[in-house]
C-alpha cells in the first residue's frame, strides 16, 4: 500500500495488534454486509491492503453529533483500528486535536490535493444568513469549497441527505440536504438517525476495493443497506402474519414480543437493514427492544413519520400520502388475512426467526472459509514460486 508512512493496511494493524486472521475475517464480514459473493472477499482484502488512503474530511452542520458518535462507537476496537488505517481523517470538529488556523489548513490542505471524500452530517442552514459560521465562512460557502475536486460525499444521518428534523415544518433555519447546495459529485446518503456504523465501514470499504460507491436506490441510499423494508426482515414479522399485536405499552403482546404495528411502528415503509446489521455491535435494534421503527432513514422523516404512535395508514402526511396509504391498505389487508389464515403464529414465529439466523450464520461462516481457502492458496502459490526460483538459481 502506497500510504503516507510506506505501510500497508495489514502492516498497520500488525503493529496495532491485529493479526491477519481477524483482518480476513473482517473483510469477510464487510463483504457479506455488502451482498456480495463471498469470493470477492480476498478481493477486498487485497484491495484494501493495496489501495491509498484517501483524505477524509468530516462536516458538522444542523446535527446533534449522532452519526459521529455512531461512528466513533463503531463495533468493536479493530473495526475503529480498521477504520483509522484505511482513511486519513484530516477534518473532523468534534474529535480533532488541532483547532483555529492549523485545523483550517488541515481541511484546506485535503481539498488542494483533490480525489479526497467528503462525509457530511447535518442539514445546511440556508434561511439564516451566516448560521453555522466557522472561520467566518458559512455553512454553505464550507461545503461548495470542501467538495471541491472531490472523489465523493458520503451523507451520513438523515438530516444531511433529506433535510431530516432540522427541515421538519415549519424549518426555521431553511434547512436543505446537502445535494440541495452541490452538485456534479457523487453522493451515497447513509440515512438513518444515527448512521449506522458498519453500513458506513462497508461503504468506505466498497470504494476502496472497487473505485466508487455501491449500487445505489432513486434516494441515492446503497442498496446493500436500504434494498429491503424493515417489516420484510423483521423477527417479530411472524407475529405480524399471525395476527398478534401488541395493543397497548406493557400489555401481554407487548411483554411477549409480538408485532408493534398497532403501536405506530412504520416498518412496513421503511427501507433498512436494521433487522440484520443491528446496532451497537450488533447487540438490539429498536424494534427488538420493543418500540416501533419510526422510519427514520426515509425521505421527509419526521413531516412524514409523525405522530409516531399512529398506525400508518393514519399517518398525516403532506408529500407522501399515496405510497402512505397505499402500504396501509396493504398492511390492512395482510393484516386481516394473516388473522384469518394463521392460528398457530407462534410456530411461524419461530420457525421464519430460527430460518433467517440460521442463513445469516451460514453466509458469514461461507464468507470467512472462502477467505481463509482463497489467502491459503495465494501462500502456496507464493511459497511454489519461491521454491522455483531459488532452484533456477541454484
Ligand atoms: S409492523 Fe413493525 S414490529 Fe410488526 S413486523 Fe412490521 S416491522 Fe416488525
Amino acid at each position: 500500500m502506497a500510504s503516507e508512512s510506506g505501510r500497508s493496511l495489514s502492516a498497520r494493524l500488525a503493529g496495532a495488534g491485529v493479526d491477519r486472521r481477524s483482518f480476513l475475517r473482517f473483510c469477510a464480514g464487510v463483504t457479506a454486509t455488502l451482498a456480495l459473493p463471498p469470493q470477492l472477499a480476498p478481493k477486498v482484502a487485497y484491495a484494501l491492503d493495496s489501495v491509498d488512503r484517501p483524505n477524509v474530511i468530516w462536516l458538522e452542520f444542523q446535527d446533534c453529533a449522532g452519526d459521529s458518535e455512531a461512528f466513533l462507537r463503531s463495533r468493536n476496537p479493530s473495526v475503529a483500528d480498521l477504520i483509522l488505517g484505511m482513511i486519513s481523517l484530516d477534518y473532523h470538529e468534534t474529535v480533532m486535536a488541532a483547532a483555529g488556523a492549523a485545523a483550517e489548513k488541515a481541511r484546506d490542505d485535503a481539498v488542494a490535493a483533490g480525489g479526497h471524500l467528503v462525509v457530511v452530517e447535518g442539514s445546511i442552514p440556508t434561511g439564516i444568513p451566516g448560521s453555522c459560521t466557522i472561520g467566518g465562512r458559512s455553512a454553505e460557502d464550507i461545503l461548495r469549497a470542501a467538495v471541491r475536486g472531490a472523489a465523493g460525499i458520503i451523507n451520513v444521518g438523515t438530516c444531511s441527505a433529506f433535510g431530516g428534523i432540522p427541515a421538519a415544518g415549519p424549518n426555521p433555519t431553511g434547512a436543505v440536504r446537502v445535494e440541495d447546495v452541490v452538485s456534479g459529485v457523487e453522493v451515497a446518503n447513509l440515512t438513518g438517525c444515527p448512521v449506522n456504523a458498519d453500513n458506513l465501514t462497508a461503504t468506505i470499504v466498497h470504494f476502496l476495493s472497487f473505485g466508487g460507491f455501491p449500487a445505489r436506490d432513486r434516494f441515492s441510499r446503497p442498496l446493500f443497506a436500504y434494498g429491503e423494508r424493515i417489516h420484510d426482515t423483521c423477527q417479530r414479522r411472524g407475529h405480524f402474519d399471525a395476527g398478534q399485536f401488541a395493543e397497548q405499552w406493557g400489555d401481554e403482546g407487548h411483554r411477549k414480543g409480538w408485532c408493534l404495528y398497532r403501536l405506530g411502528c412504520k416498518g412496513p415503509s421503511t427501507f433498512h437493514n436494521c433487522p440484520s446489521v443491528r446496532f451497537n455491535g450488533g447487540t438490539s435494534w429498536p424494534v427488538a427492544a420493543g418500540h416501533g421503527c419510526v422510519g427514520c432513514s426515509e425521505p421527509n422523516f419526521w413531516d412524514t413519520m409523525s405522530p409516531f404512535y399512529d398506525r400508518l395508514p393514519h399517518v398525516a402526511t403532506s408529500r407522501f400520502d399515496l405510497t402512505a396509504d397505499q402500504i396501509g391498505v396493504g398492511v390492512l389487508a395482510a393484516t386481516a388475512t394473516g388473522f384469518a389464515a394463521h392460528g398457530v403464529g407462534k410456530v411461524v414465529q419461530h420457525k421464519v426467526a430460527a430460518r433467517r439466523e440460521k442463513q445469516a450464520a451460514d453466509r458469514a461462516a461461507e464468507h470467512a472459509e472462502e477467505a481463509e481457502r482463497a489467502e491459503e492458496a495465494a501462500r502456496q502459490s507464493a511459497t511454489a514460486a519461491s521454491d522455483t526460483q531459488t532452484g533456477e538459481v541454484k
